[in-house]
């Protein structure tokens, strides 16, 4: 059993991909050209914006916005304290300060409650300007934007969402990445629209940012690549990238419907046992990753020895906050606490989830789960 089967996905689709590869291989036209334009347009409408500007990866994607905004020393960005490293390290990499904030134990999403503690005790201290939030899609689902909106407003701030995880997903069918100022998503192979390498996108309606985003990504250019205006990077989707990626595209909601179906099974065999995946109402998830908690460590760290001893692959993402890296230590800018973070890294763990489990499969994994939790109480 796969964690997440790209090979059955391919295999479903060879001879469309394939074909897809090979009319760039006989192009000859490896960076830029017809597909990258044709995917951003297909993707900006997708999503339901004005801009999308393909980028190398989700980590770029992040950084680029943040150089959009001129985000620097001195400046405060809020950030989930629970995410991937990514989210955060960009905050740093742009020289500003990420601050972060715990999360919601049923959505395991940014706090709005918490971030707004953060914004007010960042201004009462008076060092870091408060500049930015950035909401995370953990694990598919779109972050409380209702709420997390109304305080970017109220205080002035920048939203920037991070939809590595939840592009395809919605909020009363409006689509993830639609809810930043800018938004940003990752076509890593095993997030839930993946290539076959690396690569990533920005998402924004504001003409401005997108113009010095475009600028950014190809080093800074003005007129052309060889006329540089500013410094900026090398950050570019590769052709053959959005040749897969386009193909993917046509299939993508059906896969995402396939992952709906697979995650209500789960949770139907799994909710008297383990704490399920809780869905905010009028809100779709593109199930990056189906997480359940168990009471405690001891519990979750059974389980993970009785699924591998059957075969069956998991994964815990994360078992460790962000307040906890080394990396962000020296600058750690620490007055809050983390319990629910905290408890969820001690608990969480996600199982297999992809639009190729069969039902057979739920019904192993889940009954492996509770054999092993009936074992761990007698
Ligand atoms: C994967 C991921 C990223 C980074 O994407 P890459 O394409 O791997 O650089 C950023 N944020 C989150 C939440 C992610 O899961």
């Amino acid at each position: 059993m796969e964690f997440r089967d790209l090979k059955a996905q391919y295999l479903n689709n060879k001879t469309t991909i394939d074909n897809a590869i090979q009319s760039v291989l006989l192009s000859s036209h490896f960076i830029g050209g017809e597909p990258v334009k044709q995917l951003e347009e297909k993707l900006a409408e997708y999503v339901g914006v004005k801009h999308c500007i393909t980028c190398a990866n989700g980590t770029d994607a992040l950084q680029l916005a943040l150089m959009a905004w001129g985000i620097g020393e001195n400046d405060a960005v809020f950030v989930p304290d629970f995410t991937f490293f990514s989210t955060a390290e960009v905050v740093s990499w742009v020289n500003a300060v990420p601050i972060f904030v715990d999360i919601e134990r049923d959505t395991f999403n940014m706090s709005a409650h918490s971030l707004e503690e953060a914004i007010i005790s960042v201004i009462k201290e008076g060092k870091l300007t408060p500049k930015a939030v950035i909401a995370v899609d953990l694990f598919g689902q779109p972050a409380d934007f209702h709420a997390i909106q109304l305080i970017a407003q109220k205080y002035n701030i920048l939203l920037l969402e991070d939809g590595a995880q939840g592009f395809g997903g919605s909020i009363e069918g409006k689509k993830a990445c639609s809810f930043g100022d800018i938004s940003t998503t990752s076509f890593f192979p095993a997030k839930p629209l993946g290539c076959y390498g690396d690569g990533g996108a920005i998402f924004t309606d504001n003409n401005d940012w997108a113009e010095l985003i475009e600028s950014y990504k190809v080093h800074g250019k003005g007129k052309d690549k060889y006329d540089n205006v500013r410094i900026g990077m090398n950050s570019r989707l590769d052709t053959i990238q959005a040749a897969v990626l386009l193909e993917k595209l046509k299939f993508f909601d059906e896969e995402i419907d396939a992952c709906n179906k697979i995650a209500r099974e789960y949770s139907q065999h799994l909710m008297n046992m383990v704490k399920v995946p809780v869905i905010g109402a009028n809100i779709i998830s593109s199930w990056a990753q189906y997480t359940i908690c168990f009471r405690n460590n001891k519990e979750r760290e059974y389980a993970i020895k009785t699924l591998a001893d059957d075969n069956i692959p998991t994964a815990i993402y994360y078992r460790k906050p962000m307040h906890k890296q080394k990396a962000f230590q020296p600058q750690l800018y620490n007055n809050q606490d983390y319990i629910i973070t905290e408890n969820v890294c001690d608990c969480c763990l996600s199982l297999p989830m992809h639009a190729y489990l069969s039902m057979c499969d739920i019904q192993y994994i889940t009954e492996r789960i509770e054999n092993a939790i009936t074992s761990i109480k007698g």
